[in-house]
């Protein structure tokens, strides 16, 4: 039997006849998983916490020829304050979709699970999950190969981006007030560049220090919301292409 055992966060548990789950994990070492549980809805089953949504588990999986079968599973960290909180389960089921949108099946990267157990850990007891949802959404298109050019406009090259900046999606960054004609470009104000480049930058913990106004995160989620659009929707092939040149120059 070809048995192995990983750690890894579901990020997402699809209720199947007969009891059974498909789950879609995500491992430091083997990256996205397919597996699916059997057994594991009927009100008697010890798996159900492991195998729910967001939980961080440990998994002893048999593999398959398409998907793995779980042989046994103990649920490690299963954040019991995200179910009991809408607005905190919302966000914890972005940063698992999003995860799941950018990642590939089979291309481990340990950065990329540091940062959802941490995200998720920290939404658990999280002070403002906005802001920690944020903070991931710019880490993991960072790590990915994407980080947003904050120090000037992308297109004249200009520091000086002031009063009528806007964040362009398809070119990665701020456009100054003289180069934004085109549409489909958001506005970034001074505040919201800086928070920006705070979540870049910081220890993510401090961010639960981080005052953030009303306007400035309206904006910051939009800009978010539009630059991971353009990622996932225009450029996944060389998303994954990314990963897998970074791994085989490792
Ligand atoms: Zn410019």
């Amino acid at each position: 039997m070809n048995l192995y055992r990983v750690r890894a966060v579901v990020l997402n548990s699809r209720e199947m006849r007969d009891a059974h789950r498909v789950l879609t994990l995500y491992s430091r070492e083997n990256g996205k998983i397919r597996a699916v549980a059997h057994g594991v809805n009927k009100p008697s089953s010890r798996k159900r916490g492991a195998v729910q949504p967001f939980s961080f588990s440990d998994f002893l999986l048999r593999r398959g020829r398409e998907l793995d079968t779980v042989n046994q599973c103990e649920g490690l960290e299963v954040f019991p304050a995200l179910w009991g909180d809408l607005e905190r389960m919302g966000y914890a089921a972005h940063a698992t979709e999003l995860v799941d949108g950018l990642t590939a099946d089979g291309e481990p990267n340990g950065t990329v699970f540091d940062l959802l157990l941490h995200t998720l850990r920290r939404l658990e007891k999280a002070v403002d999950a906005e802001l920690v949802v944020r903070g991931l959404e710019l880490r993991l298109v960072s790590v990915l190969g994407y980080r947003p050019r904050l120090d000037g406009c992308v297109n004249c090259g200009s520091g000086e981006t002031g009063s009528g900046t806007v964040f362009s999606a398809g070119d990665g960054g701020l456009v100054c007030k003289s180069c934004s004609t085109a549409a489909g470009r958001v506005p970034c104000s001074g505040e919201t560049v800086a928070v920006m480049k705070l979540m870049l930058d910081w220890d993510p913990a401090k961010l639960d220090r981080l005052r953030v106004s009303h306007r400035s995160r309206r904006e910051l989620q939009v800009v978010m919301r539009e630059y991971l659009q353009w990622l996932t929707e225009v450029r996944p092939r060389s998303l994954h292409f990314l990963e897998s040149v970074r791994r085989g120059s490792s």
